[in-house]
């Protein structure tokens, strides 16, 4: 395994970075860099979209023939690391980087005609509806109903934790259309049109104060069959290629390295518990972030030789896996951290704290729109609660676990 990038690597992130320098204006940089998750503002993701659309970087990984770039793994990772460097917002990935997939795997031609350019622009932007209330985890256990009614389906129950349910226009959505002795068959894959009469969406607020997540309830949707993706009763097949691409891939390490550096300049002014000196002195917070540190440089080695082990053609294991638990265990040790670091000041912006139940007082609306406010200890707490979320979302880190020790221990 070679650690160093190659001339022409170099060249190519010089170019990323004379991009980025010219395109990432500040108030995006702002946007980026206050993100309180991995969602950003809507409405600044969007304008990023389409500054990268116009350079047709929206999409690099998408084959050539629908957008994507002629682009090697390892310039992939540094695009991705070079736009987190730079505070870059990140692009919503349900479209780009997930549906888009099995819609060019398993879509048929007016499917892959109709959705693929609006993805790439953003007039089609969808949402991920495979949880319900009662299935997670266990996901093939999912019952939301589709009946067959000639030319549609029709669609009765409800998704639940739909992240930006509210911004999409679209959902790509598990239904029941039949019950066969095994769960996993007798499901469909469908993209609904969430303008179709009988949807209703109630947001969720979360402990963060934020309200990103939704409860979907479909009450008698049509759903026309043209809408179907692959087979119908043949939706887990669709599901399952669709969750690689959920899982796998990007660059964690440099945000989280990225935090680190920022925590570690915000405790050189920041005093110490007694008041006494600056809090990077404190030997037990200095231990905690040197941990974290060290956390976040063996992140970037596994995921450089995921990269390797990828680019010359052999199979990565249960990489994603690990990548997925390294790096949320990791972000949450980061926010306990910058929590601790701001004190007093990081609790008083916890919304329940100000108003309970209610809407975010202060920093979910500021006047220029962003989700957060550029005071570092008010992001630290809305990151902190948001980031309980990291170990569940996209497979809880118990489920990955469970992938690892049947991929590499034989259990
Ligand atoms: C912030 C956020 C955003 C989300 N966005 C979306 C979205 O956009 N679309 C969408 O469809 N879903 C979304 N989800 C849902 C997410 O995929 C589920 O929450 C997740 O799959 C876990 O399912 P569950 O909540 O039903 O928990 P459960 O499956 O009920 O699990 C409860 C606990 O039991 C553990 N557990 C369950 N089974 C096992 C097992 N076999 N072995 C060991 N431990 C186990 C779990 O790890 C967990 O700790 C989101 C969730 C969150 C929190």
């Amino acid at each position: 395994m070679d650690l160093d990038w190659s001339p022409d690597d170099l060249a190519f992130r010089d170019e990323v970075r004379r991009f980025l320098n010219e395109k990432l204006t500040d108030d995006l940089r702002r946007a980026g860099r206050l993100a309180t998750s991995v969602y950003p503002d809507h409405e600044a993701s969007m304008r990023w979209q389409e500054i990268l659309h116009a350079q047709g970087w929206a999409a690099p990984a998408w084959p050539v023939k629908y957008g994507g770039c002629r682009w090697s793994l390892t310039q992939h990772y540094i695009f991705g690391r070079e736009c987190t460097l730079a505070g870059a917002p990140n692009l919503s990935p349900m479209g780009i980087r997930m549906v888009s997939h099995a819609i060019m795997a398993f879509g048929t031609d007016e499917q892959r005609d109709y959705f693929l350019p609006r993805i790439l622009t953003g007039e089609v932007f969808f949402c991920q509806g495979y949880s319900e209330p009662e299935a997670g985890s266990d996901l093939a256990s999912l019952n939301m109903q589709a009946v067959d009614d000639g030319a549609d389906l029709v669609v009765t129950g409800s998704k639940i934790w739909t992240t930006h349910a509210t911004e999409a226009n679209w959902i790509f959505a598990l239904v029941r259309t039949s019950r066969q002795a095994k769960k996993q068959q007798g499901i469909t894959f469908v993209l609904i049109d969430m303008r179709t009469p009988g949807i209703e969406i109630r947001p969720l607020v979360m402990t963060s104060g934020e309200q990103v997540q939704n409860q979907v309830f479909f009450d008698q949707v049509r759903v026309p069959k043209t809408n179907v993706l692959g087979a119908v009763d043949d939706g887990w097949t669709v599901a399952k290629y669709l969750l690689n691409f959920e899982r796998g891939g990007g660059a964690a390490a440099p945000a989280l390295q990225v935090m680190a550096e920022e925590l570690a300049q915000a405790a050189l002014s920041q005093t110490d518990p007694n008041g006494e000196g600056a809090l990077i002195d404190d030997p037990a917070f200095a231990a905690k972030l040197a941990d974290a540190r060290i956390r976040a440089d063996v992140l970037e080695i596994l995921e450089y030789r995921t990269l390797a082990l990828v680019s010359s053609g052999k199979d990565p294991g249960p990489a994603a896996s690990t990548i997925k638990i390294l790096g949320t265990e990791l972000s949450q040790a980061l926010t306990e951290l910058a929590l601790e670091a701001a004190g007093p000041r990081g609790r008083a912006y916890q919304p329940h704290a100000t108003m309970p139940g209610g809407p975010i007082v202060d920093y979910a609306a500021p006047a220029d729109g962003f989700v957060s406010g550029d005071d570092w200890q008010a992001v630290a707490s809305l990151r902190y609660f948001n980031d309980r979320a990291g170990s569940i979302y996209a497979g809880s880190n118990e489920i990955q676990r469970n992938i690892i020790a049947k991929a590499t221990l034989g259990l």
